[in-house]
């Protein structure tokens, strides 16, 4: 049976859950396994490492640190940008979050002329739990690697006008 490694695609139901108090951040199940190409750095860091050497069928359940998840947050990452930036008639509220060409951020300060966006991702500085249950590790096909992410159920659906640039793929 495949093992999970580096250039195999593993379907996973997971539940993440705040050590600290126990509450649930994210979870698939109910819904389709998350899918993804191992060694690509589709997922943060830690997340893979738990789960290398894993079967269809195995459980892992392991917390990871900030360093291993999300990163710790950066003062170099919350920036003052001029409220005319924005749309005049967009409402700006504490806590928003809203997208940008450099990324998603969050609102955390507004004053009549500057409103300080902070692009940390929002699990920065968290220390996360995973309980995981693997349902399916293949070996990834060559295109997959070149490609760097999943095709077919679950993964990347190369749709026309929505190409990865590689003429085999679409
Ligand atoms: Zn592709």
């Amino acid at each position: 049976m495949t093992e999970i490694e580096n250039d195999t695609v593993a379907s996973v139901h997971y539940t993440g859950t705040f050590p600290d108090s126990g509450e649930m951040f994210d979870t698939s199940k109910g819904g389709d396994p998350l899918t993804f190409l191992v060694g690509h750095k589709g997922m943060i860091p830690g997340f893979e490492r738990e789960l290398m050497g894993a079967k269809a069928g195995d459980s892992r359940s392991f917390t990871l640190e900030p360093e291993d998840a999300y990163g710790h947050p950066s003062d170099a990452l919350v920036q003052e940008v001029p409220r005319e930036m924005f749309p005049e008639e967009m409402p700006l509220d504490l806590g928003m979050m809203l997208m940008s060409d450099a990324g998603p951020f969050r609102i955390v300060a507004i004053t009549d002329s500057q409103i300080k966006c902070d692009f940390n991702p929002p699990m920065a500085g968290k220390t996360l739990h995973f309980e995981v249950d693997v349902v399916e590790v293949r070996v990834a096909t060559e295109d997959e690697i070149s490609h760097g992410h999943v095709h077919g159920p679950n993964g990347h659906e190369h749709k026309q006008n929505d190409c990865c640039g590689d003429d085999s793929c679409c």
